[in-house]
């Protein structure tokens, strides 16, 4: 799982790493907004949500996160989630359809606020004017943020520095990974 906030590369690293380890890209910032594209009810109705920059309800984002691990072809040699939870209630709803102890490793990508804002506005998404953007952010830190602490307790997460070339990150997340999988006593995990 990633975890960091909007605008930290998230979904540029995953996408790398699910090439690297030929696992599933689970985003679903992108499921909501291919499905919006498609102009499927549901999607559009997420769009309006994303638009503003407010969290889509957690039942919605759950049944859609739900429907993909329901079908067994998505997920069986592994899944990236990225963008999935953002809120303790998703994290919680994750355990229930995931079993508690799916997870290898959370990885904190590290981003300050400063270079976010300008890497999204640079990006220039529907939803990445000035003023979608900071409700964005200020919801990251009312919502997202505690589950930081959330995995952290669990011991699964890892911090790792976002910032430099695609490349360095990625070099960085992969070792971060691999400190996960040294061979440790199942009760120290
Ligand atoms: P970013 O991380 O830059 O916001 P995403 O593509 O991950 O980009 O998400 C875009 C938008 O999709 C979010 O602002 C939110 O409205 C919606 N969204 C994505 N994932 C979730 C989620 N897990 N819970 C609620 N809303 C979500």
């Amino acid at each position: 799982m990633l975890l960091g906030r909007q605008g930290a590369g998230k979904g540029t690293q995953a996408a790398r790493l699910a090439e690297v380890f030929g696992i599933q890209h689970l985003s679903t910032g992108k499921i909501f907004r291919d499905s919006a594209d498609a102009r499927v009810p549901a999607g559009l109705a997420a769009k309006e949500y994303m638009d503003r920059g407010e969290l889509v309800p957690d039942d919605v984002v759950v049944a859609v996160v739900e429907e993909r691990f329901a079908n067994p072809v998505e997920v069986e040699h592994g899944f990236i989630l990225d963008g999935f939870p953002r809120t303790l209630r998703q994290a919680h709803e994750l355990d229930r359809i995931l079993g508690h102890h799916a997870l290898d490793v959370v990885v904190n990508l590290e981003v300050p606020v400063e270079v976010v804002v300008e890497r999204m506005l640079a990006r220039g998404r529907d939803d990445d004017t000035e003023e979608v953007i900071r409700r964005r952010l200020d919801l990251y830190e009312e919502e997202t943020l505690p589950l930081i602490d959330f995995y952290r307790r669990r011991g699964l997460l890892v911090t790792v520095d976002g910032l430099g070339t695609e490349e360095e990150v990625e070099a960085r997340l992969l070792a971060a990974i691999d400190s996960r999988f040294d061979p440790v006593p199942v009760d120290a995990r």
